[in-house]
């Protein structure tokens, strides 16, 4: 027997049309830099949207699931791209502006995107590939920068405020499935080919829902989000749309995303969230501890993409900034779970759940896989790779136009769960605790040592910046773990000390005999530590070891 309830379809054009008119009178704010930021009600960025997937359609001629690509900052008009143009069926493609050139180029070919929406301040980085992107036939253009850059394209050149203030705030929004893709979001490809994660109007409107719930981000209108994480970062974790839902206002850090502005940008407007991952908050803690500014009206933060090291939650405790840890993938869009301890505990025991990576949500089921595919309890104890299954979570990746959805054996199981390629436990009550990445892992003369637990207990001492551990070959135990840091303004080298403040924390096995100090970790294209890079500079010869 089916159900008696009405079949509305779950679409992006509907929360665009909440926002609008529910919250219209909330806020999208942007920085920009020197001057006065820039502010615009949920209603005129809904109505600038209507008038940009007119002109879409209208006069750019894109239909059906044609994609659209940006390469933009956060900021209103992102914003404005995000509801349009999944509201007339067609594709959101956001593009990584921090990837390699010839990563870009494979990605926008493979997606075959067919306009692109960009910051003027960007152009210095499209121009040169546009020669590589046959697919290309628009560049829209927001915002100041030299647009002579585009002198030499073959694609047609618009300016993004004439573009929409030339058509009408009217769309007759389609009734789509709510299966069809709305936005795509390519993985940054650490190994092989970047791979596409295509989202549905269904899985990005349930995402938002729970973005939404109290056991997430759980805001409401009267709090402003700062988004720090990028929107080419998987939807910048759900925001732009969950906020549409519920009224919160929008500040958007444009292009000055550097711990100084940051924290001007906190004490002048006064969010009451923020979201990033650990790199932006070990940045901004180093910048207000050296130049202080209030930055107490964050009172709630989500804090993912890699894990919190706990030496940075008790430092932000201590300013009244509470973290709250989150762990998600582009292939969950992003949200999995979130450390969010249970009521009425003490404050030892509290601290102890929030540095787990979190709850699993209703719409997350999650189980271990041992080595030889078994599944292993959940106890606390067995360790096992995460595999995950729920109605935001990837089936498959994008194959190319006309070509079949692509499901490779390491990336999904048989039965169709995503493996994650995280290893951890998960206690009974569902809290989930990695141990590391499956790649990252020193595996030692048979046994594993996690690299993100050295990282962690080398980051609480007081002359370290940042640590990150990576293991490197080694004769006699196959692998061995090697320490690089990043001392702190003033401090100096003393490896035997770290040593020793290690073996008080960590198994005297685990401890590395191999140190290097580096002036910086090297990063990814979403600020997370670049181990790849590291095993090749240590490889390459390239770091000034000292063995002990
Ligand atoms: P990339 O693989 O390029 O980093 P993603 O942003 O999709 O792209 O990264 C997802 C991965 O980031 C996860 O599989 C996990 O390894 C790591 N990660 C995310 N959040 C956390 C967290 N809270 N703790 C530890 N690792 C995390």
């Amino acid at each position: 027997m089916l159900s008696t309830m009405q079949d509305v379809p779950l679409t992006v054009s509907r929360i665009l049309r909440h926002g609008m008119t529910i919250h219209g009178k909330s806020l999208i704010t942007t920085w920009t830099g020197q001057e006065a930021p820039h502010r615009r009600t949920f209603a005129e960025a809904g109505e600038r949207a209507t008038r940009l997937a007119r002109a879409l359609r209208d006069e750019l001629g894109i239909d059906g699931d044609q994609r659209v690509a940006t390469l933009m900052w956060n900021n209103a008009e992102h914003v404005e791209a995000y509801f349009a143009i999944p509201s007339m069926g067609a594709v959101l493609h956001t593009l990584n502006l921090r990837l390699p050139a010839e990563q870009l180029v494979w990605i926008v070919n493979h997606a075959a995107d067919r306009v692109v929406i960009v910051n003027g301040t960007l152009l210095p980085l499209l121009a040169p590939l546009l020669p590589h992107l046959p697919t290309i036939e628009h560049i829209v253009v927001s915002g100041p920068g030299d647009r002579a850059l585009l002198a030499d394209s073959d694609a047609q050149v618009h300016e993004y405020e004439e573009l929409i203030a030339a058509h009408p705030a009217e769309f007759d929004w389609p009734e789509l499935d709510e299966r069809s893709a709305a936005a795509m979001c390519y993985t940054s490809g650490t190994t092989g080919d970047p791979k596409g994660v295509v989202y549905s109007h269904r899985s990005i409107y349930l995402h938002s829902m729970q973005v939404n719930m109290r056991e997430s981000m759980g805001l409401d209108d009267r709090d402003t989000a700062l988004v720090v994480v990028p929107q080419f970062h998987v939807n910048a974790w759900g925001l732009p749309h969950a906020v549409f839902m519920t009224g919160i206002g929008l500040l958007m850090p444009d292009r000055f995303l550097q711990p100084a502005p940051l924290a001007e940008m906190i004490e002048r407007e006064r969010p009451s969230y923020a979201a990033a991952v650990p790199t932006i908050w070990q940045g901004l803690l180093a910048e207000v501890t050296a130049n202080p500014r209030d930055i107490s009206s964050m009172k709630n933060v989500t804090i993912g993409g890699a894990a919190c090291p706990p030496a940075l939650m008790d430092a932000y405790d201590k300013l009244g900034v509470r973290l709250c840890h989150a762990w998600g993938m582009t292939e969950t869009s992003p949200l999995g779970t979130m450390a969010h301890p249970p009521a009425g505990l003490a404050q030892e025991e509290e601290r102890s759940y929030r540095l787990t990576q979190g709850r699993l949500p209703t719409g997350v089921e999650a189980r271990l896989a041992g080595p030889t595919g078994e599944i292993l309890p959940w106890d606390g104890r067995s360790a096992g790779e995460l595999e995950v299954r729920g109605p935001w979570i990837a089936g498959a990746y994008y194959g190319g136009a006309g070509g079949e959805e692509l499901r490779p054996a390491d990336k999904f199981s048989a039965d169709g769960w995503l493996k994650t390629g995280d290893v951890g436990v998960i206690a009974p009550d569902g809290y989930l605790t990695l141990t590391d990445r499956a790649k990252d892992v020193i595996k030692s003369g048979g046994e594993w040592i996690s690299s993100v637990e050295l990282e962690n207990a080398l980051m609480a001492h007081p002359e370290v910046a940042e640590a990150a551990v990576v293991a490197v070959p080694d004769e006699k135990w196959g692998e061995r773990p090697l320490a690089t840091v990043v001392l702190k303004d003033g401090a100096s080298a003393d490896y035997e000390k770290l040593r020793a403040f290690l073996a008080e924390r960590i198994a005297k096995w685990q401890l590395p005999e191999r140190w290097a100090v580096v002036p910086a970790v090297p990063k990814t294209s979403v600020g997370k530590f670049d181990k790849k890079v590291i095993r090749k500079q240590y490889a390459d010869g390239e770091l000034d070891v000292t063995s002990l």
